[in-house]
This record gives structure tokens, sequence and C-alpha cells, in this order.
């Protein structure tokens, strides 16, 4: 039986807390971690392995949402060790190597999670190089990489260029958790599990495509980290980028990992890349309302925390299709989705008053909350010559797989890394063209004199600005999923 050992840097953190360990365990009562396994966490603070484990169930209970199998969890808890030191000790990384020599006693996989913050990403992969420890001999070895993959395009490559002197590119899982939601990979299954949508699925039916994540939350005690950031890095370098990418990429040759990330690579390589007069045109960015006033932030921040970008993607299936992408915080809901609207009919025979509004069709990817797909067309309202009205054919989830039936995006995320799945994660070249579209909009942005962020009220939908970005070329936000 294979011995695979999963090491998290900072798992006294929020994410390990919050996410992975709840993850972990669900994946072990699902019996889905095959083989011996050891999960060994890495932090500061000097916690025995009592306390790890009193911590990691005290976040199950409180975070995870499903019921716990307590015999299970007391054969998981078995499981957890803790070492305390500093990632920029090298001792404290002969310590670890000893540790898990010991647990392994003999050939054993490892996986090296960095759940910390990203300054440190650099230092824990170098002194795991220097300490032996992602050498091959006795099983591979893999390092998941939490996100922001650096903070522009100069630092991701310095990133790549650091790390990549340690690991070979196959090694490295760099995560966007927003690819292991189960209604993100489901974009790929729409497009080309069915022949019904890819005939229309080009410039020639679709109009614009509108790409919306939600957040009604503020800062959450981040200030510190988000003030320093703000929302197109935070959210648009990958999360908006990627649900862009899953949209207009063309089918790939296979469901391989380097066959899906070969197409997403096309796509940002088909964006365009905007001069500061074209970024001033064609994005707005906001700040809600009392930010600066919120503990942590600096009083003259100019961070967003709103975003309205259309992005070009100038390839042949695209070519004059804006794509609209916005997030923000202090939103009026928490909700993601993708919205397809469709050209009105060329032609319209019905006898209907001249200045009739016809409602073009949309078909919405709904993300979350209510997870599904929906399709608006038109139908005839009864009793009437030819009057129309706009329907919805609703796929919820719920309804068809029962309520809970979405596992944490950090199941799938955490399986795939131990099978060697890469498909969800991001690759080098991604990454860096990602910032190389977005570098200028953030600069240019930073610019307070020139370009005074827009100020939008909390529990709105975002700065009226937002909405006359679409309203010059004669199209409106649309929320395809429900009333939100
Ligand atoms: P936290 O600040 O909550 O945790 C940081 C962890 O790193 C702690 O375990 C801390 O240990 C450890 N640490 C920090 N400095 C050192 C050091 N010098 N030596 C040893 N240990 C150290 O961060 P989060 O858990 O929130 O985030 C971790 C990563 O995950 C970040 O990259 C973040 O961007 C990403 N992320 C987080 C999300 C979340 O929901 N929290 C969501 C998506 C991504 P100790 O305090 O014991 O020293």
């Amino acid at each position: 039986m294979s011995t695979t050992t999963i090491v998290i840097f900072g798992i006294s953190g929020d994410l390990a807390r919050r996410k992975l360990i709840p993850a972990l365990f669900n994946l072990f009562q699902k019996d889905r971690l095959e083989g011996n396994f050891n999960i060994v966490g890495f932090a500061g603070r000097s916690w025995t392995d009592q306390e790890l484990k009193k911590i990691a169930r005290e976040g199950i209970d409180k975070f995870a949402g499903y019921p716990v199998d307590n015999e299970k969890w007391r054969e998981f808890e078995n499981k957890l060790h803790y070492i305390s030191g500093k990632f920029q000790d090298e001792n404290a990384f002969v310590l670890l190597a000893n540790t898990l020599e010991n647990l392994e006693n003999g050939s054993a996989n490892r996986i090296f999670y960095l759940a910390t913050p990203p300054g440190f990403f650099t230092d824990i992969i170098v002194n795991l190089g220097k300490t032996g420890q992602i050498e091959e001999e006795n099983g591979w070895r893999r390092v998941v990489i939490e996100k922001p993959f650096g903070t522009d395009l100069e630092s991701a490559k310095k990133l790549n260029h650091d790390i990549l002197k340690v690991l070979r590119e196959d090694q490295i899982y760099r995560i966007d958790h927003y690819l292991g939601k189960e209604t993100v990979q489901n974009i790929l299954i729409a497009r080309f599990a069915n022949t019904i949508f890819e005939p229309v699925w080009n410039r020639n039916y679709i109009s614009n495509v509108q790409i919306t994540v939600a957040e009604k939350v503020g800062l959450e005690h981040r200030a510190g980290y988000y003030d320093t950031v703000g929302v197109v890095r935070d959210m648009f370098q990958n999360h908006l980028l990627q649900l862009m990418s899953l949209v207009a990429m063309e089918p790939p040759a296979s469901h391989k990992a380097n066959d899906q990330r070969d197409e997403k690579v096309k796509v940002l390589k088909a964006v365009r890349k905007f001069t500061p007069e074209e970024v001033r045109k064609y994005s707005v960015l906001g700040q809600y309302r009392g930010y600066k006033e919120e503990d942590g932030v600096s009083e003259n921040s100019q961070t967003p925390t709103y975003a309205a970008i259309q992005f070009f993607i100038d390839n042949w299936r695209w070519q004059g299709v804006p794509f609209y992408l916005r997030s923000g915080k202090m939103l009026t809901g928490k909700m993601s989705e993708i919205v397809i609207q469709f050209k009105c009919p060329p032609h319209l025979m019905f006898p209907l008053p001249e200045d009739y509004k016809f409602t073009s069709n949309t078909l919405s990817l709904c993300l979350q909350p209510d997870e599904g797909i929906h399709l608006k067309f038109e139908t005839k309202v009864p009793d009437t010559i030819a009057e129309t009205k706009s329907v919805d054919l609703e796929y919820h989830y719920e309804n068809v797989f029962g309520q809970n039936s979405i596992p944490e995006a950090y199941e799938r995320l955490l399986l795939d890394a131990l099978l060697g799945d890469a498909a969800l994660f991001t690759r080098s070249d991604r990454s860096e063209l990602a910032w190389e579209i977005l570098d200028p909009i953030i600069s240019t942005w930073q610019n307070a004199d020139e370009n005074p962020l827009a100020i939008y009220e909390q529990g709105s939908w975002g700065p009226e600005e937002a909405d006359r970005l679409l309203q010059k070329q004669g199209n409106a936000w649309i929320r395809g999923c429900g009333n939100h």
C-alpha cells in the first residue's frame, strides 16, 4: 500500500482551519484518501499535536457543514502531527525532514501545501530544496501554492523564476479555488458534452458575455492585506479571467491538463492589451462609500473595491463581442454568474408596434448561490395575436442532485493534486499572461488625480459609471439567475 504525506505550511492559519482540514477530513470520510497517509502541519506558534487536533475538530464543527462520523474522526486525528518552526529557518526544515522520515518509514509520496502569506512561498521552497525534500528518489513530490501568485507581471515572473530553480513545472500546483467549484467545472461539460450550444457559441450569434462575481461582505478583518491588493488583483487576475477563458476557449483535444491549459492560454494571448486611454474608456474602478474609514485602511487609499472591465478577445470566434466582467465588495448580494446574451432576431415578422421591445435570449450559468443553468427565451402570450413574453427554462442542481450535493472546491483540488491531475491548476505562462493584461489597468487607475475612483453605495450593484459603460454600447447588466 502506498504512503502519502500531506505537509501543510501555515496549518494554524485561517485557510487551513476553515477549508483545508475540513476538506481533507471529508475526503477521508468518503474513503477517497487511499493508502497510508499522514498530515503534518508546520507553523510558527508552539502548538502540540494535541492542540492541533483540538483546533482541527473545532474548525470542522464550525465550518464544514457536513455530518461528522466520530469513529472516522478518531482514526483521522491520529494522522495529524504538528511541527513548530519558522519558514526562514533551514534548521526547522531539517527537523521536518527527520519527522517525515520517521513517520513514513520507507518510500512515500509527499505534497507540500503552502497555505502561508505569499511572501514566504520562495523561502519555503528553497528550504525544502536545500534539505533534500524535493528529490523524488522515494516517491513523487508536489507543491501546492496558494494565491496570490505575484502582485504584477514582474513579481510573478520573479516568483516563477525562483521556484523553477528548485521545482519542475509539473511539480507545481498553483491554486485558484474557483476552478475547483463544481459549477465552474460544469462550464466545459455544458459547452463540450452537448451539441446544441457549440454552433451558436460565437460572434455570429452572441451579442455579449457578462461575468459577475459579487460579494456582499466587506473586508472581514483582512484590511491590511486587501488595502495593498484591491479587487483587480484579488478577483480578476485569477477567478474572473479564468471564468472568461472557460467561456471563450476552443474545445481542447482532450481532458488532459496541458490540453486544457493550452486552450486557456490561447484565450489570454488574444485578449487586447489596453493603452492608458483604452483603460479609461473600457474600465470603471470604484470604492464603496466608507471604505477609507474602515480599520486598517489608509485614509487616502486609492484601492478599488469594485471593477467593471470590458475585454476584447481578438480572434475569429470572438471579434467584436464585448466580455463585460465585474466584481466588487459590499454589493447587494453574494452571487456569481455568467450570462451569455444572444443577438436579437435579424428580422421580426410579427405584427407588433414599432417600438416593441424584444428581449434577446440569454443563457445563464449560475455558479452560486442557486447553482444551475437558466435559458431565457420568448414565448407567445396566450390569447394575443403575437405578443411575446420571456420565460425561463431552469435547471437547479438541488432539484436534480439533492441538497448538499456540491462538494467544497478544496476537496476536488486536494484530490486532484494527490492524483497528479493539474487541469484545475494554473500554469506559469497563464499567471504571467493574466498580469500582462491587468498591469496597465492597475497602473492607470493608481493615478488618483487623473482617474478618481467611482464611489458607490454599500448594498448597491456598484457605481452608475459601470452601468454607463454598457449603455454606451446599447447593453445593460443582466441578472440571469433569479431575483437578487
Ligand atoms: P493566516 O494569516 O491566517 O495564516 C498564516 C499562517 O502562516 C499561520 O499558520 C502562521 O502561523 C503561518 N506563518 C506566518 N508567518 C510565519 C513564519 N515566518 N514562520 C512560520 N509560520 C508562519 O493566513 P490565511 O490562512 O488566511 O491565508 C494563507 C494563504 O491562503 C494566503 O496566501 C492567502 O492569500 C490564501 N488564501 C486564504 C483564504 C482564506 O479564506 N483565508 C482564501 C483564499 C486564499 P503562526 O501564526 O502560528 O505563526
